[in-house]
């Protein structure tokens, strides 16, 4: 008796499914199970969304340009976005939602903040590209520079998948080792040798987790366990000198949210240090977020080369890699390594991200992000006690993943426990009642400066339903 129905099934199912539960005799939360009831029968219209998601499937494969975008994780089609402000989505069926999802990180002051689109506007004003420098791209270098504690060179790219996929390059030109070590859960883009699942324990080599990444693409990178320095070693032991980077999301993002453990990022500094690795810390998401200078500077941890993304294009596509000054000097045209980009330092990406970044240095803002953080995991945890759906719910300040599960939740293996059944129709009632989280249990959901503290009581007032819903489908 799941509401978790295949993508594009009856929803209606659901109701059904929660009015046959009560007839099994569960008084307990009967009246908020049947407000649940009566919110999926009085389910939004998603009309528009609908015959757009129909369409688009016979032009784009699947009908999406990035395949979480979906919903295949968690049942039900995706709602077509007409227009987002502050902390709202709104459907072109006219359905509002509150927006935890923040596209995927970068949106941290929120949609369409005035002061980022005016910098947009006025960069198009002066031409969109012209493949040339332009001072956009020096101040937004200065920032980065200024704020991440271990950045002294910095080159833009367009996407997180360009930067994490540059570094590793840079990295291996300049130790002249061939492989990589990351770790099971860690997301660094797609690019073909960093799409490697973990084998079968922590000594074996990659295999490829996509048709078209080779063999041989894969057997170059070897999968640590997140939070296990023990890990870690054997596999530097086992593949002496040949390891020329450790790459690591600082706190992990994306197989939910996973804190480092204590000790871990700065073991991961000795442990490079002893087998002359590199350490690269992949702070896509955790640059700019986590604390002004990332999670370098929230831990306090030295790495040799940061990429970054996200936040740092306020909305447009942006990456960026740096790091050392000596590594980075060896990059095209000042060195050897080669790597370019027709839009790379893209005058309106420049413009939105030196807005994005203006906002976030202004007084008070992480702490604000914190407050608000705290507020909504407490009433979140205290929700899903209340109804009885035991929960873990990780947190490093505005980043935060519930997982439906006792815990502790401290690795990709332990994630893994989760009831995915569970979250599903949490995430399907929650959107139905005007909440929008991300489509997977593994992900993170995102706080950003434009959420009040009264959308934060809404949300949790709207997760005792959720998870009324959970326990009834149980
Ligand atoms: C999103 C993400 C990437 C990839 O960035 P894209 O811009 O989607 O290519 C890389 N690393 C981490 C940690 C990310 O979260």
């Amino acid at each position: 008796m799941r509401c978790g129905t295949p993508e594009g099934a009856n929803r209606g199912a659901c109701a059904f499914a929660l009015s046959s539960v009560e007839s099994e005799g569960y008084t307990r939360a009967r009246d908020a199970r049947r407000e649940v009831a009566r919110r999926i029968e009085d389910r939004m219209r998603t009309d528009l969304s609908q015959k757009l998601f129909e369409h688009a499937k016979s032009r784009i494969p699947g009908g999406v340009n990035s395949p979480v975008r979906a919903f295949r994780a968690v049942g039900g089609d995706p709602r077509f976005i007409a227009r987002a402000s502050g902390s709202r989505l709104v459907d072109v069926d006219g359905n509002e939602y509150i927006d935890l999802l923040g596209s995927w990180g970068p949106m941290i002051v929120g949609h369409a903040h005035p002061a980022v689109v005016s910098a947009i506007a006025d960069a198009a004003r002066r031409g969109t590209s012209y493949g040339a420098p332009s001072p956009g791209e020096v101040r937004l270098a200065d920032v980065v520079v200024e704020r991440m504690p271990w950045v002294e060179r910095v080159r833009m790219v367009s996407s997180g998948t360009e930067a994490c996929m540059s570094a590793l390059r840079l990295a291996r030109a300049a130790t002249g080792r061939s492989l990589i070590l990351k770790f099971e859960g860690c997301y660094h883009g797609h690019s073909d040798g960093l799409l490697v699942k973990a084998g079968s324990g922590a000594t074996t080599l990659g295999v490829p987790d996509s048709p078209g990444v080779t063999p041989a693409q894969a057997a170059e990178t070897l999968t640590a366990l997140y939070n296990d320095l023990g890990s870690v070693r054997a596999l530097l032991d086992a593949h002496r000198g040949q390891v020329a980077a450790i790459i690591v999301e600082p706190v992990a993002g994306n197989m939910g949210l996973i804190p480092p453990a204590a000790g871990f990022l700065r073991g991961l500094r000795e442990l490079a240090d002893a087998a002359g690795s590199l350490l690269i810390f992949d702070e896509v998401i955790t640059g700019f977020r986590v604390s002004a200078g990332g999670a370098q500077a929230l831990y306090g941890v030295r790495p040799d080369l940061t990429t970054m993304g996200k936040i740092l294009g306020g909305g447009l596509p942006v990456g960026a890699y740096g790091g050392r000054a000596d590594l980075m000097e060896r990059v095209s045209p000042a060195g050897p390594v080669y790597q370019a980009g027709t839009l790379s330092g893209n005058p309106l990406a420049m413009a939105a991200g030196l807005a994005t970044l203006t906002l976030l240095a202004e007084p008070g803002v992480y702490e604000l992000l914190e407050a608000r953080g705290a507020r909504l995991a407490s009433g979140l945890a205290e929700a899903a006690s209340a109804a009885g759906v035991e929960v873990t719910v990780n947190r490093v300040g505005s980043l935060m993943t519930v997982f439906f599960q006792p815990g502790p939740v401290t690795d990709y293996a332990s994630a893994l426990r989760s009831d995915t059944q569970g979250f599903g129709v949490f995430f399907r009632t929650m959107l139905e009642g005007g909440v929008y989280l991300p489509p997977s249990q593994f992900e993170a959901a995102m706080v950003s400066t434009a959420l009040t503290e009264a959308d934060v009581d809404r949300v949790v007032e709207i997760a005792r339903s959720a998870f009324d819903a959970v326990r009834a489908s149980r």
